[in-house]
């Protein structure tokens, strides 16, 4: 049997992973972090499984295309799934003044009940699908003795071999694993701008009593979710996860998140007219690869395929950005590989 290679276990990795298992196939998945669910990213505050959590990355997402549709409501009926219901705010600076407005929507939105990563590991675990955590692929290459398999080279000189390579890093994280082949692939052509940066900041702040969510329409954020709310929780203070604005991240791409928390936290304050110095930082990330940027390939791509040399790129920036594209993704590799004949 063909002998194919998933890199990445986020939404896309999964979503190929998965539908090459119910094609028969055995794939297998590496990941450079220390589990599944890529930008799917939740953590808790403390080692205790029981303890409280937040999403750092993805916040929740919506199901428009009908597979994508019925897996969500198998998902839901499992109880991987839960919908969340919260307030939602717009906030607008104007003449120096912050106005947060309800903007209530009918959106459903999905999250995971103890946040969005574990929804991604419990869907490879019930697949029986075998993942590879820890392992950062470095190097990906012609095999030197049979030119037909690819090479892959892992941190610590690990090496391993494989028929059909399935991609799914970001854009330019997958354009470095290629070198020099990464120049013969269009999709790759603007790898580094395909994705935009984004710097992500939780703070135990105050619940508000108007809203758990705001999308931010000026300065500096861009959205902020109350993580207590989505897990059901009460008292007096929250966990906040502060998303900045795209803008604002590319122009402070290098900048790490600790040095923009202070800058991030303070529009947070003014926004919802609350005091920063009630405010503690509980983590901050910065993701270099977050959303759909300038170099986005056309959305109707869904991904990017090359037959003859078993090697497949999928992920979200292929599809559009979201969940939902990185999903759509995985599942449009896996239907044109099989269309084509390429797994026989
Ligand atoms: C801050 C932020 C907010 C977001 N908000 C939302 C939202 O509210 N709703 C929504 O729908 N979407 C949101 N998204 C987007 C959503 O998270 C992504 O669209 C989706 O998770 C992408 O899945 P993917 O599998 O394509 O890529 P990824 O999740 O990035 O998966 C790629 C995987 O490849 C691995 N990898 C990379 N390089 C290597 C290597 N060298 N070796 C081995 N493994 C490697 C990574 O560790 C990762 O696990 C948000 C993203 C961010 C960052």
């Amino acid at each position: 049997m063909i002998d194919i290679l998933i890199i990445g276990a986020g939404v896309a990795g999964m979503a190929a992973a998965e539908h090459l298992a119910a094609a028969g196939y055995r794939p297998r998945l590496i990941d450079k972090a220390d589990g599944p669910g890529g930008r799917c990213a939740t953590r808790r505050v403390a080692a205790d499984r029981e303890a409280a959590w937040f999403d750092y990355g993805a916040q929740y997402f919506t199901a428009r295309d009908d597979g994508f549709r019925a897996l969500i409501d198998s998902d839901l009926d499992a109880g991987r799934l839960i919908r969340w219901s919260p307030e939602i705010a717009s906030a607008e600076q104007a003449a120096g003044t912050w106005l947060l407005t309800p903007s209530p929507d009918d959106r459903e939105r999905l999250i995971g009940p103890r946040g969005l990563n574990l929804w991604v590991r419990q869907r490879l675990q019930a697949a029986g699908l075998r993942f590879d955590t820890g392992r950062r692929v470095q190097r990906i290459s012609r095999d030197g003795h049979d030119g037909n398999r690819w090479q892959v080279e892992s941190e610590h000189g690990a090496v391993e071999h494989a028929d059909m390579v399935v991609l799914t890093p970001p854009a330019a994280q997958a354009a470095a694993l290629l070198g020099d082949h990464a120049r013969r692939i269009d999709a790759l052509t603007n790898a580094d701008t395909a994705l935009s940066a984004c710097h992500s900041v939780v703070v135990r702040a105050p619940a508000l009593a108007e809203c758990q969510a705001i999308f931010f329409k000026s300065g500096r954020l861009s959205w902020a979710a109350d993580n207590t709310h989505k897990a059901g929780g009460r008292g007096e203070m929250h966990l906040w996860t502060l998303h900045s604005d795209a803008n604002f991240s590319q122009a402070h791409v290098e900048t790490p998140t600790a040095e923009l928390a202070d800058a991030l936290i303070a529009e947070f304050a003014a926004a919802t007219a609350q005091r920063s110095d009630r405010m503690e930082i509980v983590g901050t990330h910065r993701w270099r690869y977050a959303r759909p940027g300038a170099g986005a390939p056309d959305a109707d791509d869904l991904c990017w395929i090359d037959t003859r040399a078993g090697l497949a790129i999928a992920g979200d920036w292929l599809a559009g950005g979201r969940v939902e594209g990185a999903w759509l993704s995985g599942r449009a590799v896996v239907r044109r590989l099989i269309a084509a004949h390429a797994l026989d």
